[in-house]
């Protein structure tokens, strides 16, 4: 068998009976749209976040723009984005005529550094997108200080974190995507939490605002056929919320799963290079849980794209997120105001390497990565 990035066909299999009657119930009901899965999932969903509406739809991409949409945004108001993450953390703000402002990233955690903020702050910023990238938190303290100091709304992308926490210097500990005024979060089928489709939930603890992002994934009405904004059209389908109330129930494992392989790799490649000479290990922040969504090395030297082509040799799959910061992408040049030169931004793309981590990952298979990885430096 080749090694693969994620096994969701393994994971699928030690849950098979479970999910198999969850689909088979669903298919029996034909409430294929709206079904009693869907609302029951974003209560179960909700209760696992510490007791925040859950409003689902069809993906993670739309819980951003359906979020950014429920902030009563002007054309030209500007949106604080990390340079380095997913496309769809940004895409959103230049979709709805807003301005992406580009801030650069701590190079330890690849997550937005607070330290930015105050350089990016104009008379026109109205939000900032934190992103938990990878799977752990950003520094949400300062963040959040920010955002309350300047009357900003903050807008968390958690579709690689659900499940982490994060702690607060007074010891208080809460769910990411829990942390701000709204949070995001994808079901893609690799993802944490991951169904057999698309996917994708939108949280916020305000009753006002939880309505307003339910009417406006539902075409902008709360009475069939009476419309009061426009909307969009973005559910979860009955299919995936069955789908999800199962894995739900497998997320803290899936976790511990996921963390105890990152533990491994950490272990074996420091013992391979402990001063870091060739590759640095994935930086844990101390005020967050790492739920390891990726185990991403920062490769040295330039070697990166040799590595990644010596393991392939190999047999061995790793993945590059993300080859190109946003300040650098086509599609953002001409709308994107950058803050600063967004260096750690570009150095992170350059030299980032993500290895096979995912739920029925074996030290079998871990030993095997770490040899390639040996066998290229010669270590
Ligand atoms: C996956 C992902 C999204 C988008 O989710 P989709 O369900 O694919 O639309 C957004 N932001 C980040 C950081 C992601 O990893």
């Amino acid at each position: 068998m080749k090694m693969q990035m994620v096994d969701l066909k393994g994971q699928y299999l030690k849950i098979k009976p479970e999910v198999d009657a969850a689909i088979q119930g669903v298919i029996d009901s034909t409430a294929f749209i709206g079904g009693p899965a869907v609302k029951e999932f974003a209560r179960q969903l909700g209760d696992y976040l510490g007791g925040c509406h859950v409003i689902p739809c069809a993906n993670g991409t739309d819980a951003l723009q359906i979020a950014l949409m429920a902030l009563d945004l002007r054309p030209g108001d500007e949106v604080i984005v990390p340079a380095f993450t997913y496309v769809a953390s940004a895409e959103v703000i230049g979709l709805l005529g807003l301005t992406p402002v580009m801030v650069d990233v701590d190079p330890d955690t690849f997550n937005l550094d607070p330290a930015t903020l105050a350089a990016a702050l104009s008379p026109k910023t109205r939000a900032i997108i934190p992103v938990h990238l990878f799977g752990q938190s950003c520094d949400m303290e300062p963040v959040l200080d920010f955002a309350r100091a300047h009357g900003l709304f903050v807008v968390e992308d958690n579709a690689q974190a659900l499940g982490s926490d994060y702690r607060f210097s007074d010891g208080r500990k809460a769910r990411t995507g829990t942390l701000g005024t709204i949070g995001c979060t994808s079901f893609f089928p690799s993802k944490n939490l991951g169904c057999y489709g698309d996917g994708g939930a939108i949280f916020t603890w305000d009753d006002a605002l939880a309505e307003r992002l339910r009417m406006i994934a539902n075409h902008g009405q709360q009475v069939k056929y009476y419309h009061r904004v426009i909307g969009c059209n973005s559910r979860l389908d009955t299919l995936q919320a069955a789908i999800l109330q199962v894995k739900l129930r497998h997320l803290d494992e899936y976790a511990s799963a996921r963390r105890a392989a990152a533990a491994f790799y950490t272990q074996r490649l420091k013992a391979l290079d402990p001063e870091g000479r060739f590759f640095l290990t994935p930086v844990e922040d101390p005020r967050s849980t790492h739920v390891y969504h990726q185990y991403t090395l920062r490769v040295r030297g330039g070697k990166r794209d040799a590595l990644k082509e010596s393991l392939a040799a190999q047999g061995i799959p790793s993945m590059i997120y993300y080859p190109l910061p946003l300040q650098d992408q086509e599609a953002f040049k001409s709308i994107t105001r950058a803050v600063g030169k967004l260096e750690n931004a570009r150095a992170c793309a350059a030299s980032v390497l993500s290895l096979p981590i995912h739920t029925e990952m074996t030290q079998e298979m871990q030993e095997e990565v770490v040899r390639a990885i040996a066998f290229y430096f010669g270590i």
